[in-house]
């Protein structure tokens, strides 16, 4: 089969896919505090969601990433890793992974591991309960630190990604650094996208470019450029004195969308080809009109990879917010 390349001539291999909208947290610059959730009829059915990303392995997808809202709060999960899990065995998939935000992984962990998940992203912004507390306003950051333990006696190999917000956690950037680095986990920075309007902060305020956060663990680290990859957008260097990677997400101050892999899928079906812009392919009714026949689900991704924009217009440099996009980061995951 035709590989998935886009107008620009990048090669389609990495879907994510928000496998539901809702999460156990409610983190401030993600969802508001009460927040309105699909009714669960309007979700596709996991029976549906493997056929979906059946059909993007069947296109040439290699990487998978399953995320959400919180993936592992969404009933049955597991059923649905371990379908993915038969694509790892016939070797069609090269990696199936998740993004999550920890409270379940003492459950699942070891199910993970057992479908050959081998890395799982972490996000753990602070290590300050009370400061846990208030950037995800229902989590514990201890259920987190123990999801943690539980991935590593798994043996999956944990990186843990940080949203770099001013006034927050700016004052613990070394001590993330130093925690992850005694565990032998990987760290990725991330900027703080304009997603959802959330109508209860400023993104201005809360805004921490990396270029600084860079200066500033220069102060006490030597940073070397390293070019490792994980197939994601992040940037890795390496600290000369502990050893360990520290990856930088920066969709505001270096845009990576040159070489952007990947597209986004919703739990109702719909493809976002950006995560920065809307427009987006409802997948869902190819795939239920035509229930016997992949024909028309294959085409439908197609029409849409020809549809992939150049890049997001996140910008922040004029000191105001431009480019954002109304709807929330737990839509099409991160
Ligand atoms: N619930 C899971 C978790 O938290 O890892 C998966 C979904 S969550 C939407 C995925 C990632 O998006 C998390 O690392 C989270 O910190 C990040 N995120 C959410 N809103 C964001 C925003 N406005 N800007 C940057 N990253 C954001
Ligand atoms: Fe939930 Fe993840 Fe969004 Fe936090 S970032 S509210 S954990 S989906």
């Amino acid at each position: 089969m035709q590989p998935l390349i886009d107008p620009f001539a990048r090669a389609i291999t990495y879907l994510r896919v928000s496998v539901t909208d809702r999460c156990d947290f409610r983190c401030v610059y993600c969802m508001a505090e009460h927040m309105e959730f699909l009714p669960k009829k309007e979700l596709l059915t996991l029976e549906e969601l493997d056929r979906l990303c059946t059909a993007f392995v069947d296109l040439g997808v290699r990487k998978l990433r399953i995320t959400g809202g919180e993936p592992l709060v969404r009933r049955n999960i597991m059923w649905f890793f371990e379908r993915m899990g038969r694509h790892l065995q016939s070797g069609d998939l090269e990696e199936l992974t998740l993004t999550t935000n920890g409270s379940q992984l003492r459950r699942f962990a070891q199910q993970l591991a057992d479908v050959g998940v081998k890395r799982v992203n972490v996000s753990l912004d602070t290590l300050d309960e009370k400061k846990f507390a208030a950037i995800t306003r229902w989590g514990r950051l201890a259920q987190v630190l123990d999801g943690v333990d539980a991935a590593q006696e798994a043996g999956l190999h944990v990186k843990i990604n940080a949203v770099a917000l001013k006034g927050t956690n700016d004052d613990e950037i070394f001590t993330l650094a130093e925690w992850c680095a005694s565990r032998g986990m990987d760290l990725t920075f991330i900027e703080v996208m304009p997603m959802g309007d959330l109508g209860n902060e400023d993104r201005l305020d809360q805004y921490y470019a990396l270029d600084q956060l860079r200066a500033d663990l220069s102060a006490r680290y030597t940073l070397t450029d390293i070019p490792y990859k994980t197939g994601g957008p992040a940037r890795y260097m390496r600290v000369e004195e502990t050893g360990q990677r520290i990856g930088f997400i920066t969709p505001l101050t270096h845009n990576f969308c040159e070489s952007c892999n990947r597209v986004r899928l919703t739990c109702t079906g719909q493809l976002y080809m950006c995560l920065g812009q809307d427009d987006d392919a409802n997948l869902m009714r190819p795939l239920r009109e035509h229930p016997g026949d992949d024909a028309p689900l294959h085409a439908a991704i197609r029409e849409a990879i020809t549809r992939k924009p150049k890049g997001h217009d996140f910008d922040y440099s004029r000191q105001r917010v431009e480019g954002e996009v109304a709807r929330h980061m737990s839509v099409t995951g991160g």
